[in-house]
């Protein structure tokens, strides 16, 4: 089994305005916390690579404090670790506030084989990641492309369920099958 860990948080791609320009921005692993009268705001702050810029992704807009359980509103005040990661590592949250994700740097956690050996490879990631299959099973099995494509065309490499190996995205995993 190969597992997929997590060495940073995800970039995102977004307009800046003190750069003029599209450009990469960090998560800066802190919410922001807004109580406004009766309301309350919730944000995850990003920084421009560049210029430090600060760009707040909505978490939650304008609700009332008692919707909130108290130990959840207690980790953000603290920016848990875990409930950053949890929103940074969400494509879908950072797609609603309109911008683009990167993917971010990780590691293969299992032992490598040779392509020409039967395994079954189980890849599990925690988080829905839209890394190609293809790039992952090259860059770690150190295979070309033209030797990834004859596998595929030798019927040599299969997946569970059947999927376009070429073109899938890992997301949370996928069962694979070499020389069966
Ligand atoms: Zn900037």
């Amino acid at each position: 089994m190969w597992e997929i860990q997590i060495l940073s948080l995800p970039h995102i791609l977004k307009h800046c305005k003190k750069c003029g320009k599209k450009m990469a921005f960090a998560c800066s692993e802190q919410f922001r916390i807004n109580a406004q009268r009766k309301y309350l705001d919730i944000w995850l702050i990003y920084k421009c690579l560049n210029c430090n810029e600060t760009w707040n992704a909505t978490i939650f807009s304008r609700i009332y404090p008692q919707s909130l359980n108290a130990k959840l509103l207690e980790k953000f005040e603290k920016n848990d670790k875990v409930l950053v990661e949890q929103y940074a590592m969400d494509n879908g949250f950072l797609r609603r506030n309109g911008v683009g994700v990167e993917l971010p740097l990780y590691s293969v956690i299992g032992d490598s084989f040779s392509p020409d050996e039967t395994v079954e490879l189980e890849i599990k990631s925690k988080y829905l990641l839209p890394i190609k299959v293809s790039s992952l099973i090259r860059d770690t099995l150190h295979i070309s492309q033209k030797k990834y494509s004859q596998l595929i065309i030798d019927g040599k490499i299969k997946s569970i369920p059947n999927q376009d190996l070429q073109k899938c995205k890992l997301k949370n995993g996928i069962t694979l099958i070499f020389n069966e």
